[in-house]
């Protein structure tokens, strides 16, 4: 059991602690994640008009780290003026920033119409180029559209960043890896069912991945709480750890050292 939380030193890779959600007790919630070891938490911005409340909530504690992009699930919203933005806000921001993201393509939905999986293509692309003029990793979501992703990201050519709520082939997810991204697991994977994701653990080795809440979504199985939290982290990494049949995966978090360099993100090993 994890319950020895001042030996462990975990970051949730991704975590939306902007949404209201967390209005009521957000302050209380970084505490208790303190004191259960999850020590670091990535925010990840998701549109223009919610950048803001993204920075203002990540300047309440210095455990918090911003990345701001525009998310292909609200592709509606988003327009040409937001990539301008965004650039500005990179230029004076970067020390600030841990990343441009969430960033990506979603092609879940059968139905999206050709036009705007296009609009997603090309805003994702502006963000990739964005990443490499600033130098500065991404956090990438993705879903239906791995070998499409894998070939843009190998034409950018970038320092690398996270494959956020991987659920891809073993192929694809060694691709990453070459490619010097790690893969995110989270809450999904604790579940009974999620047979596909367990067996895509047990090929990978702790180096490549890289553990995330995605809170307030993605609850853990047995959580009996409205929605998701950071605080969970913990009781995931234990699974997480369980099903690839290692100790805790806390080295797979030191990896984000070099892709991070701009933020200590340190993490010590279960005493
Ligand atoms: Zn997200």
């Amino acid at each position: 059991m994890v319950t020895a939380s001042q030996h462990i030193s975990l970051i949730d890779s991704h975590c939306h602690l902007d949404f209201n959600e967390f209005d009521d007790d957000r302050e209380q919630v970084i505490q208790d994640c303190l004191n259960l070891g999850v020590k670091q938490i990535i925010v990840p911005g998701v549109s223009a008009s919610t950048w803001q409340r993204t920075l203002s909530v990540c300047r309440q504690s210095s455990c918090l780290h911003p990345a701001l992009g525009l998310h292909p699930y609200f592709t509606e919203q988003h327009t040409n003026d937001h990539i301008s933005e965004l650039d500005t806000q990179l230029s004076q921001l970067k020390p600030e920033l841990i990343a441009v993201g969430e960033i990506g393509l979603d092609f879940y939905d059968k139905t999206t119409p050709d036009s705007e999986r296009h609009k997603q293509i090309e805003i994702f692309e502006a963000q990739l180029a964005l990443a490499k003029k600033y130098d500065m990793p991404i956090i990438v979501h993705n879903r239906k559209a791995h070998d499409l992703c894998i070939s843009l990201l190998q034409q950018y050519s970038l320092r690398g960043g996270i494959i956020h709520a991987f659920n891809g082939s073993i192929q694809q997810a060694n691709k990453y890896s070459e490619m010097g991204y790690l893969l995110g697991f989270g809450g999904l994977s604790t579940h009974p069912h999620s047979s596909k994701l367990q067996g895509l653990l047990q090929q990978l080795t702790p180096s490549q991945i890289a553990l995330e809440t995605d809170a307030p979504d993605m609850k853990p199985y047995g959580v009996d709480t409205p929605f998701n939290s950071p605080k969970h982290l913990p009781l995931i990494a234990e699974s997480i750890a369980n099903t690839m049949q290692t100790s805790l995966p806390l080295q797979s978090l030191e990896v984000a050292n070099p892709i991070f360099p701009t933020h200590s993100l340190i993490c010590s090993t279960v005493d």
